[in-house]
């Protein structure tokens, strides 16, 4: 498969290695954010987070809890942001599923999740849109 995280998967594109089990492979980011910036994925390709099953995802967040508690202890951190990228639209570059998880720092420029789209909608219809997404489980 012509997958760039399938070859680091398999040895094929070296990569620093930080945790590696059965299910997933963690190592650091080439053009980090943050030092200690680290991705983690499934070894098996999924293209898109939302292409996991619940099983599938649960492990896959099992291992990335784990992965923070670890950098965040070793690297005595006191905050992270742990996300993805799922889907072009939303920033994904390498279409195989993975979690990062970017070290925070004070100064480092205090952006959060809430700044990574500026266009913000009307809350006139919430109580509709949330009627309708609970409809749709
Ligand atoms: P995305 O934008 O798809 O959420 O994240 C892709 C990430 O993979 C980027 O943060 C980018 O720096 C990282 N990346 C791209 N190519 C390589 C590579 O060859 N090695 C490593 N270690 N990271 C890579
Ligand atoms: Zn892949």
């Amino acid at each position: 498969m012509d997958c760039l995280f399938c070859k680091i998967v398999a040895g094929e594109i070296p990569s620093h290695k930080v945790y590696e089990d059965d299910f997933v492979y963690a190592f650091l980011d080439i053009y980090p954010c943050a030092e200690g910036h680290t991705i983690v994925l499934p070894k098996k390709h999924f293209e898109k987070f939302t292409d996991m099953s619940d099983d599938e995802a649960a492990s896959l967040f099992a291992s990335v809890n784990k992965v923070a508690k670890t950098v965040g202890k070793t690297l005595e951190l006191e905050g992270m942001n742990i996300g993805i990228n799922n889907g072009e639209l939303a920033g994904q570059t390498v279409p195989h599923v993975h979690v990062h998880i970017i070290p925070r720092r004070a100064g480092d420029g205090e952006g959060n999740m809430h700044t990574i789209v500026e266009l913000h909608p009307s809350t006139e219809n919430i109580a509709e849109l949330a009627e309708k997404l609970r409809n749709s489980f």
